[in-house]
């Protein structure tokens, strides 16, 4: 028998913390993995492991070198919604976990078909069904549901930019107002967590490698996670010593983004992509392995990254739009 961690209950952890924490639980020797509805998906980059077969088996290895197994895939959500895009959507979802529980090897898939009016989301009092932009918040559309069916239970979720808040039909204007604040003040922090937390992690990894590779010479003002980037892997700023990591990297082996960080460290020392940078950064034991995986990656992906990380440097000014 094995006892086994449905991953979800961790989603304010990356996948690297979530395997580090799992170490103090020798016990535990199995893990069932969100791929999407209200479990989430927060460990595992379902487009990237089925569009390309080595980041799949590095993503199986890295489990299997944590001593565990993934048990299931697990995704549960609304395939026979009234609405037919969201219907649409949740079908989707499970096609793509049952085709990736394949790919993996994965013995099984849990798939549970929710119906009704979101009531499941009272389980776990707030859900983020999408992870907000990182941007600042800005004005934001929320849609009050009043349900007959809800007696006590208030819920919330973001539903892309929307925030939906569902309360029980019997509230008050005054209520309605009172717990509209909360829930919406509520997704935020949980959001706000899990971003910092992520951040922070970066910026740990970050001294350590600059401390390995670089003499601690490079010291970054801030290193944070940024919205998948379609043209670039990472970028900095030398003048003000900021790097941004795409978050297309938060799920690939850590090696590659450990390459990724020390490319962009080195560029606080040299700007440029000449033999003294290409020097500095080949400390780095394992350079040319990731890039060549980089390189796979954004073929596979046809994506346009094949410049490996040619065009990483901005000026200050240019640091808005990838901000
Ligand atoms: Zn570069």
């Amino acid at each position: 028998m094995r006892i086994g961690l449905f991953t979800p209950l961790f989603q304010s952890l990356s996948l690297d913390q979530l395997l580090l924490e799992l170490k103090k639980y020798p016990e535990i020797t199995a893990v069932e993995i969100g791929c999407g509805g209200w479990p989430g998906s927060e460990h595992i980059d379902i487009d990237l492991l089925l569009n390309n077969s080595t980041a799949a088996k590095e993503y199986r290895q890295r489990f299997s070198d944590a001593g565990l197994i993934i048990s299931a895939l697990s995704c549960h959500n609304n395939p026979v919604h009234p609405q037919a895009a969201i219907a649409q959507r949740d079908r989707d979802i499970i096609d793509r976990t049952l085709r990736l529980a394949e790919r993996l090897e994965v013995p099984g898939v849990a798939v549970g078909v929710v119906s009704g009016d979101e009531e499941h989301l009272a389980f776990a009092g707030v859900t983020s069904v999408e992870d907000p932009p990182t941007g600042a918040p800005g004005p934001r559309e929320i849609e009050v549901r009043r349900s007959a069916k809800r007696r006590r239970t208030v819920s919330a979720y973001r539903d892309g930019a929307r925030i939906v808040v569902l309360i029980p039909s019997r509230f008050t204007k005054a209520e309605e107002a009172q717990w509209v604040r909360e829930m919406v003040e509520r997704l935020d922090s949980s959001a706000r967590r899990r971003r910092d937390g992520g951040d922070a992690a970066l910026v740990r990894r970050a001294a350590e490698l600059s401390t390995s590779y670089l003499g601690g010479r490079a010291k970054p003002a801030s290193v944070r996670w940024v919205p998948s980037m379609r043209t670039r892997w990472a970028s900095c700023t030398p003048a003000d010593a900021t790097i941004r990591l795409s978050a297309r990297l938060r799920d690939m082996p850590h090696w590659v983004r450990d390459y990724v960080l020390v490319h962009e460290l080195a560029h606080l020392l040299v700007p440029g992509h000449g033999p003294d940078f290409w020097a500095l950064v080949q400390r780095y034991p394992r350079t040319e392995r990731a890039r060549g995986y980089l390189d796979g990656v954004s073929a596979a992906a046809h994506l346009d990254l094949a410049d490996d990380l040619a065009d990483d440097v901005d000026e200050p000014e240019d640091t808005a739009d990838t901000a």
